[in-house]
């Protein structure tokens, strides 16, 4: 199946892009669900203009959508090597 729901969560980088990630619950990836959880993203999936915090605004923006731009810490998903990751991104 390819057509996996993904999670709904809107970069306000450029309000379009979406995280790549697979739902996870409440139509979220599981980190962006964490975030949803904690109150620092809304059920529309945009960043909560409540979340001052730059750094936090900055890594929950460009989760799943520029994960090189994002200093990954303890906790983070693995990256995958090479092509050993099913979920493969496909084009359009
Ligand atoms: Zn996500």
């Amino acid at each position: 199946m390819r057509d996996s729901p993904r999670c709904r969560y809107i970069s306000s980088y450029d309000g379009v892009t979406r995280c790549c990630h697979h739902v996870h619950a409440q139509a979220f990836c599981r980190w962006h669900y964490q975030a949803l959880l904690q109150g620092e993203i809304t059920e529309e999936g945009y960043l909560s203009d409540s979340l001052s915090d730059q750094v936090r605004r900055r890594e929950i923006n460009y989760f799943g959508i520029h994960p090189e731009a994002v200093l990954v810490g303890p906790g983070s998903e693995p990256l995958p090597e090479g092509h050993g990751d099913p979920d493969t991104r496909g084009r359009g």
